[in-house]
């Protein structure tokens, strides 16, 4: 693996291996199996895999924990390069923004609801840093996880809109055994934060359970993991949304592709998690009637 923190050395090295398909991951470091999991996605449908390590300034909110966002460049670079991937691409932040950057990518009305609502200017941040780096990198393809689904979307239809000639890959979230999704962090969490963080995945595991056995109302199937989650000492909700997949639009009743996304925090640690579901739309029909 070679690792390397410049445009140029990086445009330089990719050179030699453009008639070869180019797979993308993202990443902010601290990486762990979710991460791992895109790499090894990225190898079984790419020739060549590029990671980037880069904890992007601009996506973060003055208030939000940046500063402390855990980094461990040695640690990564051994599990990248254990993974298979060919070039660590590592820029700085006065390699990624030089002094005098104007320009911004925002996309409108899906970054508008969800964590975008949290978080505003987040979305700003992160579709910026990705059109930058697809302009660096240029993919063929790109490796994101659905733990930030509505991520996934807003890259989805910017890449669109923009024209730019990378096909996004949508890759499952990963769990630890008792289903928490695997998250950099994680390594907030005190030992009780994490055993009571449980109530994520678990309550949408109950809202799914709910929506096999025929519930369809999203408001009931929101009650169902707002309920649960309030009876959990530490978890300070920040929302829990049942919006359709990837439009984002509000919905009563559940039609088609559906996410369930929720953000919670737990002391200082802000949590997310999500499902999807799909529910036909012949049942949808109905149930309205
Ligand atoms: P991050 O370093 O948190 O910005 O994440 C980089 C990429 O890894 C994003 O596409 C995330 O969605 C993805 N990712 C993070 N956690 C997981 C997980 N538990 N399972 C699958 N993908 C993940």
């Amino acid at each position: 693996m070679k690792t390397i923190f410049t445009v140029k050395e990086l445009r330089e090295a990719l050179k030699p291996v453009r008639s070869q398909t180019v797979g993308f991951v993202p990443t902010m470091g601290y990486l762990h199996e979710g991460h791992l999991s895109l790499v090894k996605r990225a190898k079984e449908t790419a020739d060549v895999v590029v990671m980037s390590i880069f904890v992007n300034p601009i996506q973060f909110s003055p208030n939000e924990d940046l500063s402390h966002y855990p980094r461990d460049l040695e640690r990564d670079s051994l599990l990248a390069s254990k993974a298979g991937v060919d070039f660590l691409f590592v820029p700085t932040v006065e390699e990624m923004y030089p002094a005098g950057s104007k320009t911004m990518v925002t996309v409108k009305e899906i970054t508008e609801s969800l964590c975008g609502a949290s978080r505003p200017g987040h979305f700003d941040g992160v579709a910026t840093v990705v059109t930058k780096l697809f302009n660096m990198v240029q993919p063929d393809y790109a490796f994101f996880g659905m733990k930030d689904a509505q991520q996934v979307a807003v890259i989805q239809q910017m890449t669109k809109d923009l024209n730019i000639p990378v096909e996004i890959i949508p890759c499952e979230i990963v769990r630890e055994e008792d289903g928490l999704a695997l998250s950099s962090r994680n390594v907030y969490l005190s030992e009780e934060e994490r055993r009571q963080a449980l109530v994520l995945s678990h309550s949408l595991q109950e809202a799914k359970a709910a929506f096999s056995r025929g519930e369809k109302d999203a408001a009931v199937l929101r009650r169902i993991i707002e309920n649960t989650i309030s009876e959990t000492l530490l978890a300070d909700i920040d929302y829990i949304e049942v919006r359709s997949y990837p439009a984002l639009e509000e919905i009563q009743t559940l039609t088609g592709d559906v996410l369930i996304a929720l953000a919670v925090r737990f002391g200082r640690t802000r949590l997310i998690d999500n499902i999807i579901l799909t529910a036909s739309q012949e049942e949808a029909l109905c149930s309205v009637r």
